[in-house]
């Protein structure tokens, strides 16, 4: 007799790696699915190519004539490559993406003059069913509508025999119900305030691209195996599941080489994002067993939080050619290390200047340490709101669990830039004399390029880290839309931007200052201010936890907590402020995020119990039922000696009705707890009677099962084991 997991293992085990033809060269095919630049200029009129241009490069709409022009050079392109349907892509609030397709034939109303349709209107706008998309209350279902529009920002690209337009998905009353909407606000908004500062430095600056380089940390799993199991179905983790003897102890999967199957996997998967554009990079093995990496080149946010998003659709597409599964979540195994996605981000001028990169001058590097110290400042001011943005149920699993940043967000600048600020700090107040000006530029901002080509003292335990040229935001888990972060990360910078220049301004008019002297005033100023987020040591340890107490960092270990931040008088004012975001929009994305980590833990719940009373415990009961029948037999031989034979039976046979028992009544009990937090009133109170009543009795009820995974014969065991999720590939 055999359970549906050595069917399961037997199919994973006779796979063979799937051929891959990946002969053509990466320069030759990428972007060749894109309708990019060289596409545009080949099939569009002149005319409609500079008005798209105009529109990427300085946000003017195009008029609808000439929206016909371009849906028309459009579709010829997408004709010439097969395509048949075409969809308006976007990002709703639920972090995945959504797509409905339409076919470009049409014939008139007697059937006659079959045509492929595809005019402006098409392409500039369509409605999906916004009902059925998660909107915070921000209208009611009857009145549910919303469209979708072009976003010439993000080109369009083929995907299979569909041709997917990238757009915004926004109400008929004007509020944003997606996460590109707001993320393109904000880098409206970081754009205006970056070209402001830039230009005390360069008058020739005229726009500043934040830019964004992901890691997309990952799992593979055989198909076949993590199909057996039903948590891994469902919520993407395993819900149960003793720790195998051998995880990552040993740590020889980070320098192993990539095992043929998946090399195969990802050789397929990089030939996808070549055609696609995505430039990715890098590939390797990640510190747990059969966890995997890949990263890009960076590029600018919106194009590269579009990519990701795409990245992640595509991914789990190619996984299935090659018989495995994805795992996206942030801790899909106990025990073992899980998944983030460091966001890495930076400004880029126009003039071609990555600003937060020291340069070759003084005065350069006064411009980098005014960006530098502005971040710094931007994300002392909204620690809160960080820890907010890259709040979700799963990546709960994974700040502060000693492998990922904790959940106090903190910033990380290494020695060499701790000794400039210090010695900036002991600027004095006012006008500067003309030796200590000298001075600083000389011996302070003066000596930062070699300082800053070997960072090597990088901190790992960092949730916010600058990385030579750049900041990491570490600290975002492995299944997030990193529109969410780069909102908030943007947004706040641009706000500290907009006030720093208008403190400088205040300083050179009322107190008749130099530039310079303004500068080094205001960010003085900063420093002294900002101390408490500055963390060089280990994030991990308990000692940290104490003083980021100290210090009065916040520290919310848990999604309901972290997200109150997002509703703030601070956060409101913030996003609407800058025009990100008014208070409806920010008050229905947090109802949304209540309600989807309501919803994970639910059904997190509801699995849990299913597979501890329909898998473990009848398992169970069989094993249990052998033994009792092997005492029988040893009684019948033995007689009344047969208690001393018997022992290790006995008392396994109890064992398990004792772990039984006590699935059971956590079982109950969890469901008892459901039961009354489905009853309260609010998605608030919700989400904390989910959080604080329910899902502790997830810990309990998954020990009872995994001892009884030890003691069960391996034989019946119904559910792929650890081991064999982990290392069959
Ligand atoms: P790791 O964190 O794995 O050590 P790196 O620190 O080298 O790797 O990170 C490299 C990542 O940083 C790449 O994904 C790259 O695209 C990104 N990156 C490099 N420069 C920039 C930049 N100026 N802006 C945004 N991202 C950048
Ligand atoms: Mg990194």
């Amino acid at each position: 007799m055999s359970t549906f997991r050595f069917h399961a293992l037997q199919k994973a085990t006779d796979r063979t790696p799937v051929a891959v033809d990946d002969s053509e060269r990466k320069s030759a095919i990428f972007g060749s699915n894109v309708f990019n630049d060289k596409a545009m200029r080949q099939f569009l009129t002149p005319e409609a190519y500079k008005a798209v241009k105009n529109a990427i490069e300085n946000g003017i709409k195009i008029d609808r004539k000439i929206a016909e022009y371009i849906a028309m050079g459009m579709k010829e392109w997408a004709l010439s490559k097969g395509v048949t349907h075409y969809t308006h892509w976007f990002q709703p609030l639920t972090g995945t993406t959504a797509e409905k397709h339409d076919a470009f034939f049409e014939t008139s109303m007697d059937g006659s003059d079959p045509v492929e349709k595809f005019g402006g209107s098409q392409l500039a706008q369509q409605e999906p069913d916004a009902s059925s998309f998660p909107n915070g209350g921000i209208r009611n279902t009857f009145e549910a509508r919303g469209y979708t529009a072009w976003d010439p920002t993000s080109p369009a690209f083929i995907f299979g025999t569909t041709l997917c337009i990238p757009t915004v998905f926004i109400s008929y009353t004007g509020e944003a119900l997606d996460n590109k909407t707001p993320l393109l606000r904000a880098l409206h908004a970081i754009d205006n305030a970056a070209t402001d500062v830039a230009k005390y430095f360069d008058k020739n600056v005229k726009k500043v691209t934040p830019t964004l380089g992901w890691e997309q940390e990952y799992f593979l799993v055989d198909a076949a195996l993590a199909n057996s199991r039903p948590d891994i179905l469902a919520t993407g983790r395993t819900l149960l599941g003793h720790t195998s003897a051998k995880g990552q102890q040993l740590e020889d999967h980070y320098f192993g080489s990539i095992p043929t199957r998946v090399l195969q996997y990802m050789r397929d998967l990089e030939k996808e994002c070549m055609l696609l554009g995505i430039p990715v990079k890098t590939r390797h093995n990640e510190v747990a067993p059969n966890q995997y990496e890949l990263a890009p080149i960076f590029e600018e946010t919106n194009l590269a939080v579009d990519h990701n998003s795409l990245l992640m659709d595509v991914m789990q597409k190619v996984a299935e050619r090659h018989h495995f599964k994805v795992l996206f979540h942030e801790k899909p195994f106990k025990g073992v290390n899980g998944s983030g996605k460091h966001n890495n981000w930076s400004l880029a001028t126009d003039t071609g200047i990555n600003l937060l990169s020291p340069g070759r001058t003084p005065m350069s590097n006064l411009q980098f340490l005014t960006f530098f110290i502005n971040t710094i400042k931007a994300v002392h001011d909204y620690e809160e709101l960080m820890r907010a943005s890259i709040a979700s149920a799963s990546n709960d699993h994974r700040l502060g669990a000693n492998e990922a940043p904790p959940a106090i967000i903190s910033v990380f600048i290494g020695q060499q830039l701790t000794n400039v600020l210090a010695e900036l700090e002991g600027v004095s107040s006012g006008k500067l004399s003309p030796e200590e000006k000298t001075d600083l530029k000389l011996n302070v901002v003066g000596k930062l390029p070699d300082v800053l080509l070997d960072n090597t003292d990088r901190n790992r335990t960092s949730p916010f880290a600058f990385t030579g040229n750049k900041f990491e935001f570490r600290a975002v888990g492995s299944t997030a839309n990193c529109a969410v972060s780069m909102t908030t990360l943007n947004t706040i910078v641009a706000k500290q931007l907009k006030d720093f220049k208008v403190e400088v301004d205040a300083l050179i008019e009322t107190k008749d200052m130099k530039k310079d002297d303004a500068i080094f005033n205001v960010l003085r100023e900063y420093i002294k201010k900002t101390k408490a987020i500055l963390f060089e040591g280990d994030g991990y340890s308990e000692a940290w936890e104490i003083e980021a107490k100290k210090r009065g960092l916040s520290n919310h270990k848990t999604t309901p907590k972290a997200l109150k931040a997002k509703v703030s008088k601070q956060a409101i004012d913030l996003f609407g402020e800058m025009n990100v975001m008014d208070h409806v929009e920010v008050e229905s994305r947090y109802e949304i995020e209540l309600e989807e980590y309501t919803k994970k833990i639910q059904i997190e719940g509801r699995v849990l119990g299913d597979i501890a009373r329909n898998h473990v415990i009848p398992t169970s009961i069989r094993y249990q039922n052998t033994l009792i029948e092997n005492v029988r037999g040893l009684k019948e031989i033995f007689g009344k000696d047969f208690e001393k034979i018997a022992k290790e039976q006995i008392g396994l046979i109890k064992e398990i009705s004792e772990h039984i028992e006590g699935i059971n009544s956590n079982v109950e009990a969890m469901t008892e707890e459901r039961k009354k937090a489905n009853a309260l009133n609010s998605s608030e109170k919700m989400a904390d009677a989910y959080c604080e009543k329910v899902k502790p009795y997830f810990d309990i009820i998954r020990s009872h099962c995994d001892k009884l995974e030890l003691l069960v014969d391996d034989e019946i065991w119904t559910l792929a084991k650890y081991r064999e999720l982990l290392f069959v590939r």
